[in-house]
């Protein structure tokens, strides 16, 4: 054999998780003794909640260690459809459930049961930097929906008229966003519903933000705006951000028995089911006490509002203010162009490349999310981290000639 083993074609289809990669360079800078400001996380800096922990434990000591059934252990599905039914009023079954490794995991599953060759997958952009490789993986096509800033990253049914075509199989919404952190509007919503009945599309609702929201009864969900589209919608969530357990991976899907069902069926090919010892642990953050979430989000809430303060006061910068989850996206294209030392900052890459080796400062290029003006801060960080950090941003763009 010549040269290195040859790899599958499908390869040529994905690149590894960016928001990974950053962080991966920014660690690997701090082993080497650079203060860095880590600013590119995508999880809550909070370790899981004791009683979590300890049914993990539990589960060990009581040699909870083997294969369970591949949706889940039955005990968390009917924790997951009791806790839907007590915060919301939506009724689903047990067989409308399935756990997988992690929420991610529960979109991998979704895709390859609901999409292939042919189909189009429309991706309201800024997107989660996952949902358009998972779409390739499954060999269909993922249709970006350009979101207006202006807009405040709402849809609009002018934006999905454009973009639906005859192929289109569904749309994949977030709200709250990651990376924008913006909610859709109860019209948007509605809008969406009523293409999607019309024309038959699968809605799959990302909600795994769904706990931290700063205004509380803002959040408008598709399924509340138009109950008829139930039998469409798959829920996406978990435990990863809820209740600061994204090593656990337990995430969980809701919808239709026999999507569900064809789901499982991947599952029981590839990973059989998720962690016995983290479903233990889920079963207590969904049927325990769930005071958590809120107090995170209490936390978060000033380190939003001054992080917003400083990035706005900033000339020619202009951000949203995240209705929910820990981010801040904002647009920092009136600086491109510029230079430093001769190298020209063309865009977000240069730019996040610029504030990690000038000012040891990780942040996520937007676009990594399909949204090149853009740079993505996570707050889930120290407020004097924040204080610090846009100390820094501030010197790093007066530096830029
Ligand atoms: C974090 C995240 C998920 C789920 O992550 P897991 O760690 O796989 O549970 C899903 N969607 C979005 C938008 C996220 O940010």
């Amino acid at each position: 054999m010549e040269g290195q083993l040859a790899l599958a074609d499908r390869m040529k289809l994905i690149k590894p998780s960016p928001t990974l990669a950053v962080n991966a360079k920014a660690k690997a800078m701090k082993a080497e003794g650079a203060d860095i400001l880590n600013f590119s996380v995508g999880e809550p800096d909070f370790d899981t909640p004791d009683h979590v922990c300890a049914a993990g434990k539990q589960a060990i000591d009581e040699g909870f260690t083997r294969y369970t059934a591949v949706p889940g252990i039955p005990e968390l599905r009917e924790a997951i459809v009791e806790r839907y039914a007590a915060d919301r009023g939506w009724k689903y079954d047990p067989d409308q459930v399935q756990v997988s490794c992690g929420g991610k995991h529960g979109l991998y599953n979704m895709a390859q049961a609901l999409f292939g060759p042919g189909d189009e997958v429309l991706i309201p952009t800024p997107y989660w930097v996952s949902y358009p490789p998972i779409v390739l993986l499954a060999g269909a096509t993922p249709v970006l929906v350009p979101l207006d800033e202006k807009a405040n990253f709402d849809l609009t049914a002018e934006n999905l008229m454009k973009c639906a075509t005859d192929k289109t199989r569904g749309i994949i919404l977030n709200s709250p966003s990651n990376p924008t952190g913006a909610i859709f509007s109860a019209k948007a919503l509605e809008k969406v519903a009523e293409m999607a009945m019309e024309k038959g599309w699968v809605i799959i609702s990302d909600d795994i933000y769904d706990t931290i929201v700063y205004d509380e009864g803002s959040l408008a969900h598709i399924l509340d705006v138009e109950p008829r589209i139930k039998e469409q919608t798959i829920i996406l969530n978990g435990v990863s951000k809820s209740f600061a357990m994204t090593g656990w991976r337990i995430g969980y899907s809701l919808g239709p028995k026999h999507v569900i069902a064809s789901m499982n069926k991947i599952q029981s090919q590839s990973t059989s089911n998720p962690a016995s010892i983290s479903q233990k642990a889920a079963l207590a953050a969904v049927s325990g006490p769930q005071d958590f979430p809120g107090k995170m989000k209490e936390s978060f809430l000033p380190r939003r509002e001054f992080i917003i303060n400083e990035l706005t006061s900033i000339e020619g910068i202009s951000c949203v203010n995240p209705a929910g989850a820990f981010y801040v996206f904002p647009n920092f294209s009136a600086y491109y162009g510029r230079k430093f030392n001769g190298k020209i900052i063309a865009g977000s890459v240069e730019m996040s490349e610029y504030l990690l080796e000038e000012s040891f400062l990780a942040t996520v290029p937007g676009a990594a999310f399909g949204a090149d003006d853009f740079v993505r801060f996570s707050f889930a960080t120290s407020m004097d981290a924040i204080k610090e950090g846009m100390n820094r941003v501030k010197e790093a763009l007066a530096k830029l000639a």
